[in-house]
């Protein structure tokens, strides 16, 4: 993503599994999935070189013969030949979903120093505490619940706190 800004991949599959298949089948009637029936045919519908498709396929089926990706070391798990027509393909983009930032808190959203010790009188809740509880990636879906509670317990805090 860094290297080439937002450029897009190509996954492909085969229709070894009949339920991805199923949904791959919508994607291709609503031709948003390119398929074919030969890796050829497919190179065709995704609008790429044929022969630098198929020397692609070629490569990656020989590999997952030998159970080993000397390329890219795809674990041997997920090296799976993709054997069975026909082949679809889909289009990927890499992208930022989120960025966090903030300010550092204790569990009772008590604003903290670089040192991180409590500075006085100072809470934070909400997107703006984020990095107790997040670190570095972003929980989908778990914010407004968990900003609910770090509000409250930001509040009790400051309640302690004047007593
Ligand atoms: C498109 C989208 C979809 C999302 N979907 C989900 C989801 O499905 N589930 C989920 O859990 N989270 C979801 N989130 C994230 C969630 O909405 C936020 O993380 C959450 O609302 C942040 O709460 P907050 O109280 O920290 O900030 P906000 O909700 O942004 O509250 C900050 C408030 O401060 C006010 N304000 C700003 N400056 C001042 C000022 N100077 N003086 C007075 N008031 C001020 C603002 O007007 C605002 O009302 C989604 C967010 C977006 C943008």
């Amino acid at each position: 993503m860094i290297q080439d800004g937002n450029a897009p991949f190509w996954y492909i599959y085969d229709s070894s599994n009949a339920d991805v298949t199923a949904i791959l089948e919508q994607g291709a009637e609503a031709g948003v999935v390119a398929k074919g029936e030969t890796i050829e045919e497919l190179a065709g519908e995704m609008g790429v070189d044929a022969a630098t498709l198929q020397a692609t396929y070629d490569r990656y089926e020989e590999l997952a013969a030998a159970g080993e990706d000397e390329d890219f070391n795809k674990p041997a798990e997920n090296l799976v030949a993709l054997e069975t027509a026909p082949y679809y393909a889909v289009k990927f983009y890499p992208t930022t979903f989120g960025s966090q930032g903030g300010v550092l808190t204790d569990s009772e959203g008590r604003v903290l120093n670089d040192a991180g010790e409590v500075i006085s009188g100072l809470y934070a809740a909400g997107e703006m505490s984020n990095r107790y509880y997040y670190n570095e990636n972003y929980v989908l879906a778990a914010s407004l619940g968990l900003y609910a509670v770090a509000g409250r317990l930001a509040g009790a805090a400051a309640a302690a706190d004047i007593q």
